[in-house]
């Protein structure tokens, strides 16, 4: 083994969460390492989509907002639904431009260091090891997704995963935001279309409970036939979506973004999730009096979602009825704005 380094808090991930979290500690007392497995920070297997509450709160600069939408088609089996707003509240982004811009706004911080291709193997109660390199923390954040090792180092198992799978394709032929439900195809969950400016996303997710990721994968081939959708040129990827939520304070351990278990079950958003996370613990870290209003807000949001997609995987046979029903409801101004909020 080689000399022990030692650091304030160590942050393990660089996606959207831990860099928020350096950023926060950014400027602080406090010596801050954040360490990343891969080289390029900012790629990861995402579809972009992001709510106007989400541009709100990060701020981005209009440069990283790919496509902004003031209308969605909502799909139920064959019929479609134009929601449509006064305003936009449907964006898309580039993964590896958020990280680049979270990235570039670390680099006036002299207490922040950043480690790219630098796996955490193991952890300890002190220390964490990187090829064999003992580092040492007062504070720990796993920030490392939805396969966390800082999780795994809490003993604290993920029961509430759902597989989301894409195809990024390099084609300008969609430029519309659209979701598209089919409960014989993907239950209560969903598959998507989102626009970005040199390529399209297109996929769909669903929790491997109720559909096994070998039948996931085989609804969402015979959905992109009947859409005549051309995937020879597409990249095909893959990813869990961690939503099992148990905590995220665990002394001087802390989980954020899918490592908490923040996303949402129901429409597999996390950005926002991590990024709101990954401030508030930094507050916290700074100020352990803090209390964190944002997260309880989150937490209410994401057990409303559970309640609704329980209530869709109870539905069995009925769920497209209240699909079709949501669609008709969503014509009606105040029930819009109110499910805007609720899914927001
Ligand atoms: C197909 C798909 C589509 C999605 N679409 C959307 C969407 O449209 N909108 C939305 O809001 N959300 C979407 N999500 C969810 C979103 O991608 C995540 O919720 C979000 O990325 C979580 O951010 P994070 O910072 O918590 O984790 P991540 O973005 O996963 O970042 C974790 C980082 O930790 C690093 N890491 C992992 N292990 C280690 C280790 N041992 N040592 C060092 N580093 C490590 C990883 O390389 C990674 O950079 C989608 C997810 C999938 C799978």
């Amino acid at each position: 083994m080689k000399s022990t380094e030692s650091f304030d808090v160590v942050i393990v991930g660089a996606g959207p969460a831990g860099l928020k979290c350096a950023e926060i500690l950014g400027g602080s007392d406090l010596t801050v390492l954040i360490v990343e497995k891969n080289f390029d920070i900012g790629p990861k297997v995402c579809a972009g989509g992001l709510t106007g509450k989400d541009i709100e709160y990060l701020k981005l600069p209009e440069e990283l907002i790919e496509f902004k939408y003031n209308k969605i088609n909502l799909h139920v089996n064959d019929v479609c639904s134009i929601i449509k707003s006064s305003e936009y509240f449907a964006y898309t982004i580039d993964r590896e431009s958020l990280g680049k811009w979270q990235l570039e706004k670390l680099k006036r911080f002299d207490n922040v260091e950043i480690r790219k291709s630098a796996r955490v193997s193991s952890i300890e109660k002190e220390y964490i090891t990187i090829n064999d390199k003992k580092i040492s923390y007062k504070f720990l954040v796993g920030a490392d997704g939805s396969s966390s090792v800082v999780r795994n180092f809490l003993n604290m198992k993920s029961r509430k995963m759902d597989i989301a799978i894409q195809y990024i394709i390099p084609t300008d032929r969609f430029r519309d935001f659209e979701v598209f439900f089919d409960s014989k195809l993907f239950s209560s969950w969903y598959s998507w279309i989102f626009p970005h400016q040199n390529y399209v996303s297109i996929g769909c997710g669903c929790n491997p409970d109720i559909l096994s990721s070998k039948e996931l994968m085989g609804n969402f081939n015979k959905w992109i036939g009947s859409k005549n959708i051309d995937i020879s040129n597409g990249r095909y990827e893959a990813f869990m979506i961690n939503y099992d939520y148990q905590g995220h304070q665990f002394g001087n351990v802390f989980l954020v973004g899918d490592a908490g278990g923040f996303a949402s079950g129901f429409t597999g958003e996390g950005i926002y999730q991590a990024v709101i996370t990954g401030e508030e613990v930094a507050k916290n870290i700074l100020n352990p009096e803090y209390k964190s209003h944002k997260i309880n807000e989150l937490l209410k949001t994401k057990r409303r979602h559970n309640r609704l997609m329980n209530f869709l995987i109870r539905c069995g046979k009925s769920r497209t009825f209240f699909f079709y029903l949501g669609i008709l409801l969503l014509k009606i101004p105040y029930l819009k704005k109110k499910a805007l909020e609720v899914l927001a």
